[in-house]
């Protein structure tokens, strides 16, 4: 029997696709794991602000149309520095910055090099400059992976952060609008909601989900799975709980599974809100600059239009003040004219994600590619986000669940 471990968007990916007997084990009473929605009062929130990126991915998205209808938003992404909106990306639109400045990030621009960096701060530094890293990419990327940018390998911006030719910088220092460049921009949401959508995946594999159980061991070599209400043997497991967690479940511990603990990730403390008016319409706005510790505000799609959100970082076992964590909130609200006063906030719910986003540290290529081989080799597929300790969307954890599904169907 192939068991899978979690019913989030790509262990159901992985079942809806799947020929042969399976059962999922999720320790949570519902499916979708973070991609699908939570209640808090009388709303209903996404864990976050989540669009499905399906540029290039034109498979998923004819898959996934079975099973909701989307919704396309052009995306509208700012950046708040100055005391204003800039359109995102920042490095297309230098008419934006004081005079003197732009012209030092140009100069800056033109000197950089191809060479290849040994982390994300030099990285980022060679291809737009000390200025505009000082300004920007150091002081929003640090919030973001609540790191110095030096211990992260250039990986981690999986090239999602487009460098402009000069031309095009020329252009935007006169005032062209680029806000169609960079990473997807165009997104997708479900016209009902995530979690209905989640609801129709989830149908298709009636009896076959066992929510409310955790499972607590894994003996690779006896092929048994232990969890909080019984014992299970496999012929196959795929994993989409996180690979830290499952290496520490791994009983006995193989010797190639050493190092796990040099793994790094950062949780996500995100204020969701429902606001008595609409006042701005973007998207979402990154907010580079400090005091604050949040990195993003953002409207949700789907929900009532007022519903919105702010998102920080948290180390582990860093912990946090609600009641700092609200007076922040507000201050960037008003900052943002979302709202112009508190009584405008008619709903606040403060939650974290624990270990949401993967660190690239320098152990992760030692460590991360060797493990998921091992892994597979003592049948064990770890996909996903989080099982395959790496960056991915939820485009990409259907794909990984779809492909999975076929390795398992085309296997005697
Ligand atoms: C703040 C934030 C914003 C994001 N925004 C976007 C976005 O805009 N667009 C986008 O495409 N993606 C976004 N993502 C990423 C997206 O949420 C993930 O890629 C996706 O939800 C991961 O799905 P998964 O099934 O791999 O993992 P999960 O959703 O984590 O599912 C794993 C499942 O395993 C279960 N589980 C864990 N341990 C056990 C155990 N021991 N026993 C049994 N079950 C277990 C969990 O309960 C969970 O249900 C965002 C993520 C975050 C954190």
């Amino acid at each position: 029997m192939i068991f899978i471990i979690g019913a989030g968007i790509s262990g159901l990916s992985v079942a809806d696709n799947l020929k042969k007997d399976f059962t999922i084990l999720e320790k949570n009473d519902y499916p979708g794991g973070l991609a699908t929605q939570y209640r808090s009062g009388e709303y209903w929130f996404d864990f976050s602000g989540h669009y499905f990126h399906f540029a290039d991915k034109v498979n998923v998205k004819k898959y996934v149309e079975q099973f909701s209808h989307f919704k396309e938003y052009k995306r509208d992404s700012r950046i708040y520095m100055f005391g204003k909106l800039i359109p995102f990306p920042v490095q297309y639109h230098l008419s934006y910055f004081p005079e003197k400045t732009r012209r030092k990030i140009f100069e800056e621009m033109k000197r950089r090099t191809e060479a290849d960096h040994d982390n994300l701060k030099d990285s980022l530094v060679g291809n737009f400059g000390k200025t505009l890293y000082d300004m920007f990419f150091g002081p929003f990327m640090t919030k973001y992976y609540g790191r110095d940018l030096s211990d992260i390998i250039p990986a981690m911006d999986r090239g999602s952060i487009p460098v402009p030719d000069l031309k095009s910088v020329e252009e935007g220092l006169s005032g062209k609008n680029f806000s169609d460049k960079g990473y997807n921009p165009v997104f997708y949401y479900p016209e009902d909601n995530l979690r209905t959508f989640i609801g129709n995946i989830e149908k298709n594999l009636s009896g076959k989900i066992k929510y409310n159980e955790t499972v607590l061991e894994v003996d690779l070599k006896e092929r048994k799975i232990k969890t909080d209400k019984g014992e299970y043997f496999f012929s196959k497991i795929v994993n989409t709980m996180p690979l830290k967690g499952l290496v520490d479940i791994l009983s006995p511990c193989p010797e190639w599974a050493d190092g796990a603990d040099k793994l790094e990730s950062v949780s996500t403390l995100v204020v969701n809100l429902v606001l008595r008016e609409k006042r701005e319409n973007f998207h979402w706005v990154y907010l580079p600059e400090g005091p604050s510790r949040f990195y993003r505000a953002g409207y949700y799609p789907g929900h009532p239009d007022t519903a919105c959100y702010l998102e920080r970082s948290l180390n582990e076992g860093e912990s946090h003040d609600i009641e700092e964590v609200r007076t922040e909130a507000v201050t960037i609200l008003k900052k943002l004219n979302m709202i112009v006063s508190e009584a405008e906030i008619e709903h606040m719910d403060i939650r974290v994600i624990p270990g949401s986003y993967i660190i690239f540290n320098r152990e992760w290529k030692k460590i991360v590619p060797g493990m998921l081989e091992k892994l597979k080799e003592n049948n064990v597929y770890s996909i996903g986000r989080y099982g395959s300790w790496n960056y991915s969307s939820m485009s990409n954890d259907i794909k990984s669940g779809i492909g999975t599904a076929d390795l398992l169907n085309g296997d005697q």
